[in-house]
């Protein structure tokens, strides 16, 4: 399957898409994951990217469009994948329409994942990340088993830089300015699948269920 995965911070985009790629074997690619990457390593994309990041802000469209353009059309690509973080804001998803026309690949549909702003709120307060794999805990509903440390691969479990809280504000504003008018683009193109949920696993039955997977 070739989905898009829209939803505000905190509403489980990085759960669902595991869960749902490990089910048909598609990738998932998280610009937030790939940025954060870029920003550990010091890399010229990860210096340009890290001031945005870290107050909440978009990182510019230029340069996720350069990240993306590579990483579509590369082999493990081509028979599904899921789209998690991206695209962000209108010229993003533009841009993807005709990225997707030019490279010949078309896609499934858009999975937006509708969790109330409390919920949210509550979320991505208590969320704690693997800064070595990725893998997301919350100190109150799912702490790794050592305190800090990642049960999966043993690396740190921190609080990310931008989920301070003014930083966590600011992103749930850029959200609503920004992402949410996908919602309503994605409608138009016939594309939209809308989740009301707040547990993964109801939202990962869900939809298996409207995709019929
Ligand atoms: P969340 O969905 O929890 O906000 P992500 O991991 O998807 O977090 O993204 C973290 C940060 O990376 C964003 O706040 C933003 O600065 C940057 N980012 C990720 N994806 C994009 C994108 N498609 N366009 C612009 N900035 C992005
Ligand atoms: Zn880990």
């Amino acid at each position: 399957m070739k989905l898009i995965l829209l939803g505000a911070p905190g509403a489980g985009k990085g759960t669902v898409a595991k869960r749902l790629t490990a089910i048909d074997g598609s990738v998932q690619i998280s610009t937030g994951d790939i940025l954060r990457g870029a920003v550990k390593e010091g890399t010229e994309l990860g210096k340009k990217a890290e001031a945005f990041m870290k107050a909440g802000d978009l990182v510019p469209d230029d340069l996720i469009m350069g990240i993306m353009e590579e990483r579509l059309q590369q082999d493990d690509c081509q028979s599904g994948f899921l789209l998690d973080g991206f695209p962000r804001t209108i010229p993003q998803a533009e841009e993807l329409k005709s990225l997707l026309t030019r490279i010949n690949q078309t896609l499934d549909g858009a999975i937006n994942l509708d969790v109330p702003r409390d919920v949210i709120l509550d979320r991505l307060t208590t969320r704690r990340t693997c800064v070595d794999c990725g893998a997301i805990y919350n100190v109150k509903s799912m702490p790794p088993k050592v305190e800090g440390v990642c049960d999966k691969c043993g690396g740190k479990v921190v609080q990310r830089d931008d989920e301070t809280e003014a930083a966590i504000s600011n992103r749930l504003d850029v959200y609503n300015e920004k992402t949410s008018p996908l919602v309503n683009f994605y409608e138009k193109e016939g594309m939209l699948l809308s989740v009301t949920a707040t547990s993964s696993d109801v939202v990962v039955d869900s939809i298996k269920g409207k995709l019929g997977i």
